[in-house]
């Protein structure tokens, strides 16, 4: 580990003082350390920030639902707002990491998170995003969990989180604060495709700090679930996911939101799925002809060409689930 200097902020502007001159934050710690001890990440300044006031859940004005940045995962999926008005938060959070990272982890740190990519993580490999400029060792590689959607020639590595898949489908708004004051970030604009520069991940400021998520308000009743597939039941990332809302009225869908995780360098919208469904009335065949929509654009890499039935499928299970058929 390289050496750094570590601050505690009793207020946010002691906090967005540090982010101006450099300082990184740091809330939970789960993911960060990880990084500074394999020397990926070498950040000379930490700012804590786990004692400033952004641990609510609140109903917004318009009816929507603001979860503040430092709220727990483990908080986030119990609250009962979130399970009644969005399950498909709840479930994502429940199906990430386990339970101990849960407690320690937040919400604005978990969308925030870096790639699993194996060569991201050794320092050892070629990587554009950690060193730009030097390659990519995962397109020859072993890219078996690597992303089919949103790639580049420069990277194929995926966005890890669970919870970024939900509040990417229900077209989420981040807000930030800033040292030039506060602003909302659509969601598909906050989580960077690779591109030519893969080392910019975020639509983020010098020194701006996320204060939390925004779930719109959508019309009731709305069902909505996460579906996750992974190599192994527990403490493990997804190798295909889907985070479906319905809202359903008089057995035809009147609005379908819709997206993918373990196969997009972001989380994976699927407007195409979504026009396939809205005006349909509900019915057993719906779901797979939606489905075969999902992994439009995709570019298969050499180990993971499985991931485009895989995703085709996980869509269709999760539409079926969530919709049913009356
Ligand atoms: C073994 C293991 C398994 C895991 N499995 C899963 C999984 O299945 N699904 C899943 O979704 N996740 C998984 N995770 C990731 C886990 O969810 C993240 O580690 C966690 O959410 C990060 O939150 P944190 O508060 O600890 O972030 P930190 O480690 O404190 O910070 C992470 C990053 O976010 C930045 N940051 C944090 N808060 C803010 C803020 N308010 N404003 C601006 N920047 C901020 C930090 O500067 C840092 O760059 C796993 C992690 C581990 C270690």
């Amino acid at each position: 580990m390289h050496p750094f200097s570590f601050t505690k902020a009793e207020t946010t502007r002691e906090a967005l003082n540090a982010g101006r001159r450099g300082g990184r934050y740091i809330a939970g710690g789960t993911t960060l350390v990880d990084l500074m001890r394999e020397t990926v990440e070498r950040p000379e300044a930490l700012v804590d920030i786990s004692g400033l006031p952004l641990d609510e859940v609140s109903v917004t004005e318009r009816g929507g639902l603001r979860i503040g940045a430092l709220v727990t995962m483990s908080e986030a999926a119990a609250h009962p707002k979130v399970r009644t008005l969005y399950p498909v938060v709840s479930e994502a959070l429940e199906l990430s990491a386990s339970a101990q990272l849960r407690n320690m982890a937040t919400i604005g740190g978990n969308i925030m998170q870096r790639t699993r990519c194996t060569y991201f993580r050794d320092v050892t490999a070629d990587c554009n995003k950690r060193e730009p400029g030097s390659g990519c060792a995962a397109l020859e590689g072993f890219n078996r969990t690597h992303a089919i959607l949103g790639t580049s020639d420069a990277c194929v590595a995926t966005h890890p989180s669970d919870a970024a898949v939900a509040f990417a489908a229900l077209e989420a708004r981040v807000h930030l604060l800033g040292p030039d004051g506060e602003r909302q970030v659509p969601f598909a604009d906050f989580l960077l495709r690779p591109g030519n520069t893969p080392n910019r991940e975020q639509a983020l400021r010098r020194g701006e700090l996320i204060t939390g998520v925004e779930v719109p308000a959508l019309p009731r009743p709305l069902r909505s679930g996460y579906l996750k597939v992974r190599d192994r039941q527990s403490y493990e990332f997804a190798l295909t996911s889907a985070a479906v809302a319905l809202h359903v009225r008089g057995g035809v869908i009147r609005e379908a939101k819709v997206a993918a995780g373990g196969v997009g360098t972001v989380p994976w919208k699927l407007p195409a799925v979504e026009r396939h469904l809205v005006g349909e009335r509900l019915s057993e065949s719906l779901w797979a002809a939606a489905a075969e929509r999902a992994a439009d654009g995709s570019r298969p890499l050499r180990h993971n060409r499985f991931k485009v039935e895989l995703l085709k499928r996980t869509v269709e299970r999760q539409l079926r689930v969530v919709g049913g058929s009356k």
